[in-house]
């Protein structure tokens, strides 16, 4: 597979360290809100790597953080701390507050049919870690105490700016929120790993260390969850181009200090979600979650699909009006997997060659686009529908558009759907005329339902039905 690495910023041809095996790390959110589906893109097109990776017989070990502390507003250690202010406007503790947005963001990755990770480990169980690798950082003279918190010293490494095309503009970071500088760093670019002295007074999770008692920076926390759970080596890290610098720049740094070697080979960045406005923010424009497209009607995976029919290295810009044409182009291609009888054969040389092409578009840098119009090339192939069907199941066990079970639904007969609802209205009537102490019509509701083989169940949990075997 040949894979774009922002480090070297070139395609390149995937080996990981261990033959077979890739071990991943995928950066988590900050659990203080919910997810925008621009967030979501990325976690999109990881998913779809992963797959692929796997569909590809790689082992692949998926680690992801889980960001519950330390995350300023600011990237460069900066601003408000995102937790505080979550818990701040919900008038909760930052516990409930990580709990209750790392279950909604978990609940969006189902409805898009993002598979969970291997491991997801929050920040807030790994302390003893940070505090092990910030002491070796120390005593190996790449980290320094200065007013009470710990520093990276990033004039200690021979590169510091491992993915270039970094400008002013990009360097400014730290001001660019118009925040005040740390005056405790020696160099622009070092970053906190601990902090003692805050300016949170209110800040309700902190830790005993050698330094004070505290809590970590945000970037030594994927450092030290991805050699926790993949070891020394990792094969691939993801995430959104947002964190390619400083985040992931600053990973690199601290790994490969602690390690004494090299980390990570492959750096796997997704490019923005824009809307008209530019690029898709929490704070500015509408607010797009998945629950907010599912209450304009829209089904989740039509939102996958949108991501999926564009690169992931090229910014995507969202608009209703788009997403209602991939709607329609959902809906016309499950149609066609739905006219599929299943009748004939699976002619496996014919599968091997429709698969064959399939691997061709993703094996070049995750051609996702490419690899959609292959299911197309499916339905217009010369073979039986038995083929189809069964070739279609294997390129959606990557892409995940449900197309095979969506298929099966939209073919149920509508009949029974309308017959459900035939049914449902009766009980609702019966519910209305018993509430009116109409036992008569109550009654006879019951005797027509009992006609239509149904039985109706009155209990403390409420009304249920079933057909009568
Ligand atoms: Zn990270």
């Amino acid at each position: 597979m040949i894979l774009y690495n922002s480090l070297g910023q070139t395609k390149q041809e995937f080996v990981p360290y261990t033959s077979g095996k890739v071990n991943m790390y995928t950066c988590g959110p900050t659990v203080y809100h919910y997810a925008h589906i621009g967030n979501l893109r990325t976690y999109i097109m990881e998913d779809v790597l992963e797959k692929y990776l796997r569909f590809s017989g790689y082992d692949v070990n998926r680690v992801m953080n889980i960001t519950d502390v330390g995350h300023l507003s600011s990237d460069a250690d900066t601003g408000e701390d995102k937790m505080l202010s979550g818990a701040k406007r919900e008038h909760k503790t930052v516990l409930e507050i990580a709990r209750f947005y790392t279950d909604a963001f978990f609940a969006d990755c189902e409805k898009l049919n993002i598979k969970r990770p291997d491991v997801v480990e929050p920040a807030t169980n790994c302390i003893d870690e940070f505090i092990n690798m910030i002491t070796v950082l120390i005593d190996k003279g790449y980290a320094y105490i200065a007013g009470g918190n710990v520093y990276f010293d990033t004039s200690k490494l021979e590169t510091y700016y491992v993915f270039g095309n970094m400008n002013e503009e990009d360097l400014a970071v730290g001001v660019r929120d118009s925040v005040e500088e740390d005056e405790n760093k020696r160099n622009k670019t070092d970053f906190v790993l601990w902090f003692t002295k805050s300016k949170f007074d209110s800040q309700e999770l902190k830790w005993e260390s050698p330094w004070g008692l505290g809590y970590p920076g945000w970037h030594i926390e994927c450092s030290c969850i991805s050699n926790k759970h993949n070891g020394e080596y990792l094969d691939i890290h993801c995430g959104g181009i947002d964190n390619a610098f400083p985040h992931h720049t600053n990973e690199i740094a601290q790994s490969e200090a602690f390690l004494g070697h090299k980390w990570c080979k492959y750096w796997f960045h997704v490019l923005h979600l824009n809307d008209a406005r530019g690029k898709m923010s929490k704070s500015k424009g509408d607010f797009l979650t998945v629950s907010l497209l599912e209450s304009k009607g829209y089904d989740p995976l039509v939102y996958r699909m949108f991501c999926l029919q564009s690169h992931y290295r090229k910014p995507l810009t969202f608009s209703y009006e788009s997403l209602d044409n991939t709607a329609k182009a959902y809906e016309k291609l499950v149609k066609r997997v739905a006219a599929l009888d299943g009748e004939g054969e699976v002619e496996s040389a014919k599968a091997e060659e429709l698969i064959a092409s399939f691997k061709e578009a993703l094996d070049n840098d995750l051609n996702t686009s490419l690899g959609l119009t292959c299911v197309y090339d499916v339905l217009k192939a010369d073979c039986s529908d038995a083929t189809k069907l069964y070739v279609i199941g294997e390129l959606d066990k990557v892409l995940s558009l449900d197309l095979v079970e969506a298929a099966k639904k939209a073919s149920e007969p509508q009949a029974d759907n309308e017959l459900v609802k035939a049914i449902e209205a009766l009980i609702a009537q019966r519910t209305e005329a018993r509430a009116n102490k109409d036992w008569a019509a109550a009654d006879a509701i019951r005797d027509k339902l009992t006609a239509m083989n149904v039985a109706v169940k009155d209990s403390k949990d409420g009304i249920s039905w079933e057909f009568i075997k």
